[in-house]
């Protein structure tokens, strides 16, 4: 079965500066070649801000690792695109860009902007602790003022907010915000906490809120995402997409494998061995609709209309 892929998160740029590798082929999970065994392909690349910098520190390591994938050589000859359009090119590979906890923004507005201006076209918000933009998922806490002003800018500039790590809190504030902007939310690399009940994953409820919102939720390969306190292979997946197909997700369910950022299923180790998991679906009687819905149908249908160009 050929397959394309559209990946709704990965944190491979923060580490190809951090290891100094390239895009087209590297030792890391995710690298153009790797991704040859899909027709089309198209991947969500989150920077994410190190846990070790302050805000200010962390914003300058934005622009790092931005200029880094800019002079990348498959960016530079073209083998790779670094892309706003709507909806995503289908040729070459194309790159989307994305900032995993803004509290880079550090406070100031303007770095809305700045971030809309570079590019980056999907805002997670939050990752973890309390931050200037509000609670992540291990607190109890919701937005700060300034953080529900900073994403309200974001999203009526067209970026798309993701409740992947925010607080249950936080989350609700995104879904009013959003519902009177009339923007849907994603989750761009969660699973379902009934199957697996960490504060990273989402509640019902909250699956409920980001259907009705016209979101799309990404399945996240972490294994302790996937499974509780237990290692976890491709085949642990398979019960959180039965969940949210269950849930009515069957035109909502992507993939964002968080790949370079996380411990990825022994038998899934790098976007070259996704099509794994579609095998699998295929021996458990997915039909093939399904599959090519969740590794790439979806995901470009949502981008498509959702993207802001
Ligand atoms: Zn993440």
């Amino acid at each position: 079965m050929q397959l394309s892929l559209f990946d709704l998160h990965c944190d491979t740029a923060s580490e190809m500066l951090a290891t100094g590798q390239c895009l087209r082929d590297n030792r890391l999970a995710v690298s153009l070649k790797k991704a040859e065994v899909f027709t089309h392909y198209v991947q969500v690349m989150a920077y994410w801000t190190d846990r070790r910098l302050d805000d200010e520190q962390g914003w300058q390591r934005f622009f790092e690792i931005l200029e880094n994938l800019r002079n990348d050589p498959a960016v530079l000859d073209g083998s790779a695109v670094i892309s706003t359009a709507c909806p995503p090119h289908e040729h070459p590979p194309t790159l989307i860009l994305a900032v995993e906890d803004a509290r880079i923004v550090a406070g100031k507005l303007e770095r809305i902007d700045l971030l809309y201006q570079n590019g980056v076209r999907i805002l997670t918000p939050l990752w973890y602790g309390e931050t200037c933009i509000g609670g992540s998922h291990n607190t109890s806490v919701g937005l700060t003022d300034f953080g529900k002003a900073a994403l309200r800018r974001a999203a009526e500039f067209g970026m798309l907010l993701d409740i992947s790590h925010a607080s249950y809190a936080s989350a609700s504030e995104i879904f009013e915000l959003s519902e009177e902007l009339h923007r849907p939310v994603i989750a761009s690399h969660s699973n379902a906490y009934d199957i697996c009940p960490v504060s990273r994953n989402l509640r019902r409820e909250q699956i409920d809120a980001v259907l009705r919102s016209g979101g799309v939720i990404g399945i996240n390969l972490y294994q302790g995402f996937l499974k509780e306190n237990a290692q976890a292979c491709a085949a642990d997946t398979l019960t959180h997409i039965e969940y949210f197909l269950e849930a009515g997700a069957e035109n909502a369910l992507c993939l964002g494998c968080d790949m370079d950022g996380c411990t990825l299923p022994e038998d899934i180790p790098d976007v070259a061995s996704l099509p794994h998991l579609a095998e699998l679906m295929l021996a458990h009687n997915y039909s093939e609709t399904l599959i090519r819905a969740l590794f790439y149908d979806n995901a470009y249908r949502f981008a498509s209309i959702h993207l802001c160009g």
